[in-house]
């Protein structure tokens, strides 16, 4: 009876009025859903779990919505939107660490850590996502030092779809542990996250220009320095589009661990404008590449800045809200030998295709396959392109092709690309460069049997996978109307 009631009670605080069908960032999927649950404590995360239950429904998680493939939308499903379920429960300075609701986002993470003197790992490159959904993606950043964010998790709290809360680590229940951190939301709702943390050290910025054949030799010769590093190549359409590139590195001084005032994004506007200059013509690109060298990544500065503030770079300017196209993120992992040959093949694939790319960007990351769909497989250079695509189905079928161009290359170099992003690639693509899917697929079956948990991401390449080449074989771009 008290269940029953306070089911009633959750329903009728958290039912307000929502955009129906649901999207995420991208655009470029939506679905109905029956009911959104905005929750905000476990007692409301396990009574939506009960009510989807007893409704013979299923369950999607919403963090902040930027993956891009369908891992939060599935038809008439019951959704969680964990945004209000962000308390910082515990900062421990001396063993610093967090521990954390996953609703929160990064920034509210830093808020919490900064006037302890502490920063945040690894995460991704921006502080806009929630910590369930970057737990989700196993995501990473522009850390050097660590692999992707599993190395930093002490341990995991998480409910079950039978309404059971169990702990998870390296130590405890691993085979849970290693499935839910980049399982995308399949087997459970991540509630909490206890994090390692490291100093908020002061760092000095200095960009130096490389073209992408160098590239490789000066991380290398970098790379035990760095706390911090990203690269950038050109996106203006001459003989240097993505040969021209520029190496933005952060080593730390000696100077103590910092509490200095967290810096908010300046200049939206302005930068919203450049943006979309280069969205719709060649002269914008042009335009962009050049104030990007004179004003942002110069070569004759050194900035010191905190970790924490390096760790919050502009991002809100990238919003962008069109009827006919939208901006897409896909990123390729090719190990770093293999990073000169996987450019220059790129660069043939993106213009045979006419691709409208608006940003490059380079991360090192460090090999990690602990988790059973890893990404990291080698010591990897990571490569986010940033497109602007339309809308419609020709585009997507458009698009469709030449993300399996890159994928095939991206394999052909003993490499892979990230799931983050649009259900574009082809079943036997994932296949192979996520070979533990069959093992994730029987932890799904130990701790989701009746198949609760559900996102249009894991039924494609998963849950159904036998449909997924015949009938699903796109994005399915079923638009809002
Ligand atoms: C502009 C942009 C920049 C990006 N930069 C980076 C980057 O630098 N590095 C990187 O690695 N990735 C990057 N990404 C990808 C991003 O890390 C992932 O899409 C991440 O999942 C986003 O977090 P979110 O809170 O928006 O998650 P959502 O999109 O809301 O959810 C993602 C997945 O996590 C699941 N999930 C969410 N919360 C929980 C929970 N509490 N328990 C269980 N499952 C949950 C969802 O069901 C879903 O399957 C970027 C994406 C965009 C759009």
């Amino acid at each position: 009876m008290r269940a029953i009631f306070s089911t009633a009670l959750l329903l009728f605080f958290s039912l307000g009025s929502f955009a129906n069908p649901v999207q995420d960032v991208s655009r470029l999927a939506s679905e109905e859903i029956s009911k959104l649950f905005k929750v905000t404590s476990e007692a409301d995360i396990l009574s939506a779990l009960e009510y989807a239950r007893a409704h013979h429904q299923q369950v999607v998680i919403a963090g902040t919505r930027h993956s891009q493939g369908g891992h939060i939308l599935y038809p008439n499903a019951v959704m969680l939107d964990m945004t209000e379920y962000n308390r910082v429960l515990d900062v421990d300075p001396t063993n610093k660490t967090i521990q954390v609701q996953t609703g929160a986002t990064w920034a509210q993470v830093q808020q919490a850590i900064n006037p302890h003197r502490l920063a945040v790992a690894v995460m991704q490159s921006s502080n806009i996502f929630s910590v369930g959904g970057t737990l989700s993606a196993n995501a990473h950043g522009r850390h050097t030092q660590l692999g992707p964010i599993i190395e930093t998790v002490i341990d995991i709290k998480i409910a079950l779809a039978s309404g059971e809360i169990v702990s998870a680590s390296p130590e405890r229940n691993p085979r849970l542990f290693y499935a839910i951190i980049g399982g995308y939301g399949a087997l459970g709702v991540i509630l909490e996250a206890k994090l390692q943390l490291v100093d908020n050290l002061m760092l000095e910025k200095t960009v130096t220009a490389v073209d992408y054949q160098s590239y490789i030799a000066h991380l290398k010769d970098n790379a035990d320095t760095l706390a911090l590093h990203y690269g950038r190549c050109s996106i203006a359409r001459n003989q240097q589009f993505l040969e021209d590139c520029f190496s933005i590195d952060y080593v730390p001084t000696d100077a103590p661990a910092s509490n200095a005032a967290l810096q908010e994004e300046q200049h939206i506007t302005r930068n919203a404008i450049l943006f979309d200059l280069s969205r719709s013509s060649p002269y914008g690109k042009a335009l962009r590449w050049q104030l990007q060298q004179s004003l942002m990544d110069r070569t004759d500065r050194t900035v010191t800045l905190s970790r924490n503030n390096a760790m919050r770079p502009p991002i809100h300017f990238l919003a962008y809200d069109s009827e006919t196209d939208t901006d897409i993120l896909q990123e390729y992992f090719v190990p770093l030998d293999q990073f000169p040959a996987f450019m220059h093949a790129m660069k043939a694939i993106l213009l045979e295709h006419q691709v409208n790319l608006l940003s490059v960007t380079l991360r090192y990351l460090k090999q990690n396959n602990d988790n059973l769909l890893p990404y990291a497989q080698h010591d990897s250079i990571a490569i986010v392109l940033y497109i602007n695509m339309g809308l419609d189905q020709a585009a997507i079928e458009h698009a469709q092709k030449w993300t399996r161009a890159l994928v095939d290359s991206a394999q052909a170099h003993n490499g892979s690309y990230y799931l983050a992003y649009q259900r574009f690639p082809s079943l036997a693509q994932f296949q192979r460069s996520y070979p533990g899917w069959t093992e994730f697929a029987q932890v799904k079956q130990q701790y989701d049997p009746t198949g609760l948990f559900n996102n249009l991401f894991y039924a494609h390449y998963i849950g159904q996978p036998w449909a997924a080449e015949s009938t699903r074989d796109s994005n399915t771009a079923r638009r809002a109307p």
